[in-house]
């Protein structure tokens, strides 16, 4: 039996799991378990590694907004290199669906910091000319960026450790119980450790951890998305006017793609949604990617390198959850981050760390949510 006591266990080890547990122990003591002996290796290991200001609903809106100069200072705080390079997003329309999309998104965003503007098409074509026709409507991100997703993990893990944190991997929880005002949690190699609090922090688990305590449901459904990285065979044609080609998104979410090396990573957005568990990719999924990244793009795909899926697990109503579960005390979660989980991570975790220890929200992240 290996024994530990603190105040805080923190269980999951993705990057939600490791930038809550590096906020929280600025203030206490924090253990935190991760099932995998390797970290990370689920969602947070396959992410397209991108930075969208106006990705996803409201309150992630916000929370990315809230994220971008975090991003900027965590170098400094963290001992990383640079987080972020910039990958503008150009959403193009190609058919009425797409049209329609897009009108709504530009609506919806209208006025929110870094939110998309309308581009011309001709001027769309210029700056992405691999797209076989000038779109019927398009838009630009400017700030979007590629984000160095495993040195911002990496950060967040050895930020933890000099605050004192123990990071515990190979550790599969599999029971979870009240002890006296607090937890005792044990896994599955046989550390035991007794806590103040839980933090469910386990992605597309955090249900199935919430199960092991006794605390109902929320609903958080894990959705299967696909990427494959294909080699271009003349990677010139993925800068422009000597800058890096931009992220091209379909506005009807059928597919986008992402310049990555000498190859483009694509993906069809699908969303398929499956039990908790090691995701792997749908073949005919990878072959609906390159059909329609085929057929809207000159690029001329021929071969997949590699190929991978992971899980966006989200909430009924696609916000996050944070905080303590009602009527379990101690109990707290901290998941439902969909598709933005490392873009909104730097402000997330800022912000859950405050819910969990009852302190005020940052003053950066609290105005972003009450302008959203
Ligand atoms: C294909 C794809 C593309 C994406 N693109 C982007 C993007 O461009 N930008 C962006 O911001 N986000 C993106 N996302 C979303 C992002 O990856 C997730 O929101 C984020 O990684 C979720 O982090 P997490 O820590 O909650 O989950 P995970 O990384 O899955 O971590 C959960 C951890 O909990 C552990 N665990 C589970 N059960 C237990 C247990 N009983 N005991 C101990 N540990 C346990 C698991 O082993 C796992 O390591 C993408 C996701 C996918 C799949």
């Amino acid at each position: 039996m290996d024994g530990h006591e603190t105040d805080l266990v923190v269980i999951g080890g993705g990057i939600a799991g490791v930038s809550v547990a590096y906020e929280l122990a600025a203030h206490a003591r924090v253990v935190l378990l991760e099932a995998e002996h390797d970290m990370p290796v689920h969602a947070t290991a396959r992410s397209a590694a991108t930075y969208i200001p106006g990705h996803g609903s409201a309150p992630f809106r916000a929370l990315i907004a809230a994220s971008g100069p975090r991003f900027a200072a965590l170098p400094d705080e963290l001992g990383t290199p640079p987080l972020l390079s910039p990958r503008p997003v150009l959403h193009v329309a190609t058919d009425d669906a797409g049209a329609a999309a897009l009108t709504a998104m530009l609506a919806e965003q209208r006025g929110e910091p870094g939110a998309p503007v309308a581009l011309d098409p001709a001027e769309a074509h210029r700056r992405a000319p691999v797209l076989r026709d000038p779109p019927r409507a398009a838009a630009w991100t400017a700030g979007a960026a590629d984000v160095d997703t495993a040195a911002l993990h990496d950060g967040y893990r050895r930020g933890l450790r000099a605050r004192g944190g123990t990071v515990l991997r190979g550790a599969r929880v599999v029971s979870l119980a009240r002890d006296g005002s607090g937890w005792v949690a044990t896994t599955a190699a046989g550390h035991v450790v007794r806590a103040g609090a839980v933090v469910d922090a386990a992605g597309a688990w955090t249900d199935e951890v919430a199960a092991l305590a006794g605390v109902p449901r929320i609903g958080l459904v894990p959705y299967r998305r696909t990427i494959a990285a294909c080699p271009v065979a003349d990677p010139s044609v993925l800068r422009v006017d000597g800058a890096p080609l931009p992220l091209i998104a379909d506005a009807a979410e059928c597919w986008y793609l992402k310049p990555e090396a000498d190859t483009v990573l694509v993906s069809p957005a699908d969303e398929s949604p499956q039990p908790p568990g090691d995701a792997r990719p749908d073949e005919l999924d990878v072959a609906l990617a390159l059909d329609r990244v085929g057929a809207a793009t000159t690029l001329g795909l021929r071969s997949v390198r590699t190929a991978w899926a992971g899980l966006r697990t989200f909430a009924p109503d696609r916000a996050p959850v944070l905080g303590e579960r009602p009527g379990h005390p101690g109990f707290h979660v901290v998941a439902g981050q969909g598709g933005s989980g490392i873009e909104s991570a730097p402000a997330l975790a800022a912000l859950a760390a405050a819910v969990i220890l009852g302190r005020p929200a940052p003053d950066d992240v609290g105005s972003a949510l009450a302008r959203s």
